[in-house]
C-alpha cells in the first residue's frame, strides 16, 4: 500500500498523476473527524485523460488470454488476503466500520476475485444449426468495451471487486470512479492489480469531489461503452437518462426497502439473530439491509422484547476501540438524516423501545434504535433509512404480510422467517424483489446473483450471471 500514501494522485494509464489543477481533497474517519490522508481532486479533464488510457488499452486486454486475466486475478486475490488485516484497517479508517465486520468484508470482496478468476476461463459462446437448414449460428462472445464503474462509501472494497473482478474477467479496461468519502481502499486496490501483473491503463481511478460534472463528461463520450453503478435510485435514474445519449450498457444497483417477515411459527432465536445481522451490520448501511420489520401479532412482543436486549447489549465506538460491535454513521448529515425519520415516525405514534437520540459528538454516531407500532405511511417504512433503525410493524394474516412486504417502488432483498415450506414457496413467487433469505439475516454471496426488480435497479453483481454485464455478443451465419 505504498503508492496510496503518496497525497494527491490517482492512477490513470499506468502512473500515479497530480489532478491537472493540482487539486486535492481530505479524507477523514468518520469516528474521529480526523484526516486521514489527501488525495486528487479530479476534474473533467483528467476522467478524459483516465477515458483515453482506458481506450487505448482496451484491444490488448481483450486479446489477452483469459487464463493470463485468470491469473492475474488469482493473484491478486492472494495478495489480497495476505494483507487483510492492512485492507480491514483501512476499511475502517475511511468508512468507520469495527475491526470484525472489515475483516469480513475484506474476505467477501476479494471472493469477487477469486471467483472471477475461476469465471474467466468458463466464457463461452455457442454454435448451432440454423433451424431452417441454411448453415451454422455462431454466437461469440466478446468485451463490451470500456466502462465507468462507480462505488458507494459503505463497502470501500467489496463494492469495487464486485464491479472490477467481472469486468477484468470479461476483458474490459475501466475508469473507476470511487465515492468521495472513500476512495483510499480503491487506490490500494488499483496498486495490488499493478503488483499483480494487471497491465497499465486497464484500471484507472479518478477521484473527485466533483462526481456529476465528471461523470457527466465521461458519459458524454462515444467511446465509453457502459456504466456499473451502485448508488441511490435518485442518482441512478439520472445516470440512465445520461446513458441513453451514446445508448450504454447500464447495470445499476440502486436502493433497497428490505421487508423482513417474522411468522408466528419462526424460529424466534434465529429471527432475532437474523435481524440484528440484516439490520444493524454496516450499522444498517447496506442496500440489503432489512428496513421494514413485518412481525405476526402474535410474537411481536416476544420478538421486541428479544430483539431490544439485543440490541441494549450493543456498543457504539470507533473501530479503534476494540469493544465496539457498531460503528458511526458515514457523516453528520446522514445523522440528521436518520435522526428526521425516527421523528417523523415517533410524530406518527411509534413508540421507542430504545434509543432514539443522536449520540452527542465526536464522531457521527446515532444509537441502535428500536421502535414498535410504526405507521406503514411514516417516512421510515416509504425510504431507505441508511442506519441503525429497526422499525416494527405487526401484521394479521400472510396475505396481508406479502401485500405490506411488496408495497414499495423498491425490489432489492426481503428476508423471511417461518418454518413452514408452503408459507416458503409461495413467498418466493410472492415477494417482488431479487433476492431473498430465508431464516437467515445475511445473503450476501461471490457466487449468487446480487441485483434487484423494480426500482432497485438492473443487472446482476457475483454469480455466472455478473460477468455477462461486461460481454456482447456477435452472431454469425455460416452458410451450408
Ligand atoms: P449514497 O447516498 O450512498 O452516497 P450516491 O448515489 O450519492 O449514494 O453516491 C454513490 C456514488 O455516486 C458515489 O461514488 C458518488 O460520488 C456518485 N455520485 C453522486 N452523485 C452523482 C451524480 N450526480 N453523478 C454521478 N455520480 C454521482
Amino acid at each position: 500500500m505504498t503508492a496510496t500514501l503518496e497525497p494527491g494522485r490517482m492512477l490513470i494509464g499506468g502512473r500515479w498523476v497530480e489532478a491537472a489543477n493540482a487539486g486535492t481533497f481530505p479524507v477523514t474517519d468518520p469516528a474521529t473527524g480526523r484526516v486521514l490522508a489527501t488525495v486528487a481532486d479530479a476534474d473533467t479533464a483528467d476522467a478524459l485523460l483516465a477515458l483515453d488510457a482506458a481506450v487505448d488499452a482496451a484491444a490488448g486486454w481483450a486479446a489477452t488470454p483469459a487464463r493470463t486475466r485468470a491469473e492475474i486475478l488469482r493473484r491478486a486475490f492472494d495478495l489480497i488476503m495476505d494483507r487483510q488485516d492492512d485492507y480491514a484497517r483501512l476499511i475502517s479508517a475511511e468508512m468507520g466500520k469495527p475491526g470484525a465486520e472489515a475483516q469480513g468484508e475484506v474476505a467477501y470482496g476479494a471472493e469477487f476475485l477469486r471467483w472471477y478468476s475461476e469465471e474467466a476461463c468458463r466464457i463461452a459462446g455457442r454454435v448451432q444449426p440454423d433451424p431452417e437448414g441454411r448453415g451454422t449460428v455462431v454466437v461469440t462472445p466478446r468485451p463490451v468495451g470500456p466502462c465507468l464503474l462507480i462505488t458507494p462509501w459503505n463497502f470501500p472494497l467489496a463494492m469495487a471487486t464486485r464491479k472490477i473482478g467481472p469486468a477484468l474477467a470479461a476483458g474490459c479496461t475501466m475508469v473507476v470512479k470511487p465515492a468521495e468519502a472513500t476512495p483510499l481502499t480503491t487506490l490500494a486496490l488499483a496498486d495490488l492489480l499493478t503488483e499483480a501483473g494487471l497491465p497499465a491503463g486497464v484500471v484507472n481511478v479518478i477521484t473527485t469531489t466533483r462526481a456529476q460534472p465528471v461523470v457527466a463528461a465521461l458519459l458524454e463520450d462515444p467511446r465509453l461503452r457502459k456504466i456499473s453503478f451502485t448508488g441511490s435510485t435518485t442518482v441512478g435514474r439520472s445516470l440512465i437518462a445520461q446513458a441513453g445519449q451514446h445508448v450504454l450498457r447500464t447495470s445499476m444497483e440502486l436502493g433497497g426497502n428490505a421487508p423482513f417477515l417474522v411468522f408466528d411459527d419462526a424460529d424466534l432465536d434465529a429471527a432475532v439473530e437474523g435481524a440484528m445481522t440484516a439490520k444493524f451490520r454496516n450499522t444498517g448501511q447496506a442496500c440489503t439491509a432489512a428496513n421494514r420489520f413485518l412481525v405476526h401479532h402474535s410474537v411481536a412482543a416476544e420478538f421486541t422484547r428479544r430483539v431490544a436486549e439485543r440490541v441494549e447489549a450493543l456498543r457504539l465506538g470507533p473501530a479503534s476501540d476494540p469493544e465496539s460491535s457498531m460503528g458511526p454513521l458515514i457523516d453528520d448529515r446522514a445523522v440528521r438524516g436518520v435522526d428526521a425519520l425516527v421523528q417523523d415516525a415517533v410524530a406518527r405514534g411509534a413508540q421507542v423501545v430504545t434509543g432514539g437520540t443522536p449520540t452527542p459528538g465526536p464522531g457521527s454516531f446515532y444509537p441502535p434504535t428500536v421502535l414498535t407500532e410504526v405507521d406503514p405511511a411514516s417516512s421510515l417504512v416509504r425510504r431507505e433509512i441508511f442506519g441503525p433503525v429497526l422499525a416494527i410493524t405487526p401484521f394479521q394474516t400472510d396475505a396481508e404480510a406479502l401485500t405490506l412486504a411488496n408495497d414499495t417502488e423498491y425490489g432489492l432483498a426481503a428476508y423471511v422467517f417461518t418454518r413452514d415450506m408452503a408459507r416458503i414457496q409461495t413467498l418466493m413467487g410472492g415477494l417482488q424483489v431479487g433476492m431473498v433469505g430465508i431464516n437467515t439475516g445475511l445473503i450476501s454471496n461471490a457466487a449468487a446473483p446480487f441485483g434487484g426488480l423494480k426500482q432497485s435497479g438492473n443487472g446482476k453483481e457475483g454469480g455466472i450471471e455478473g460477468v455477462s454485464e461486461y460481454l456482447s455478443s456477435t452472431y454469425t451465419l455460416i452458410a451450408s
